[in-house]
């Protein structure tokens, strides 16, 4: 609020008399964010949208800051997300966490959200149509959070923005003009997990992720 209140000082003595509100300006309090996210927790916790109601314990919404610039965006739950109802809280999430850590920042200074909000049988792949149902959901939640980044964990997140194939070693380090905001794609961290010469390909990704999303 006194970021706002210089800046509208600011514009006043340059003599300023009309101000018309943009991206960058907070016009949602905290507050309102919080009350719009339960009710949304409230109406995907009982959505029969696609199949994938059917096998899960719980849905998971998506933690963490509600101002943040950045938000990360997975595919789906996995197991250990679906028993604790958090998002990344698995050995991928793991990973997540300790890299976002070793570049100075806490899993809690950003968001962290799926394109799924429930978990595919079997730890499958959602499917495009599984993941049409569910994207207004993260819309909603992109539209509420207002972050300036996107930074898509893999290629099945980058797909359900792009609505085409990605293949995501031809394609990480991409950045994408999306609505205004920024896409930046990079590996999951399961792949990393999988092959572990890419960490530090995440690891300078995740860097410059959060770079972009302060400038
Ligand atoms: S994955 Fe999304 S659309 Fe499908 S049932 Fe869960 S909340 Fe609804």
């Amino acid at each position: 609020m006194d970021q706002l209140k210089r800046h509208i000082k600011i514009l006043m003595d340059l003599g300023f008399e009309e101000i018309f509100l943009d991206k960058e300006i907070e016009i949602m309090d905290i507050k309102e964010k919080e009350k719009l996210i339960v009710e949304m927790n409230r109406e995907i916790q009982s959505c029969t949208k696609c199949d994938l109601y059917e096998s899960r314990t719980q849905a998971v919404i998506g933690e963490g800051n509600l101002n943040a610039k950045l938000m990360f965006v997975g595919e789906a739950p996995g197991g250990d997300e679906d028993k604790q109802g958090r998002p990344f809280v698995g050995r991928a999430g793991k990973l997540l966490t300790k890299l976002i850590e070793a570049a100075g920042y806490r899993r809690e200074d950003f968001y962290i959200a799926n394109i799924c909000k429930c978990r595919p049988p079997g730890n499958r792949t959602p499917t495009p149509w599984e993941m049409e149902q569910c994207f207004p959901y993260l819309q909603k939640q992109i539209e509420i959070i207002n972050p300036k980044v996107l930074c898509l964990l893999g290629a099945t997140a980058a797909r359900a923005f792009l609505n085409r194939n990605v293949a995501i070693t031809k394609e990480r380090g991409s950045l994408i003009n999306w609505e205004g905001r920024i896409l930046y794609l990079t590996y999951h961290p399961a792949y990393v997990l999988r092959n572990p010469n890419a960490e530090i390909t995440l690891f300078e990704d995740i860097k410059k992720a959060i770079e972009l999303s302060q400038h």
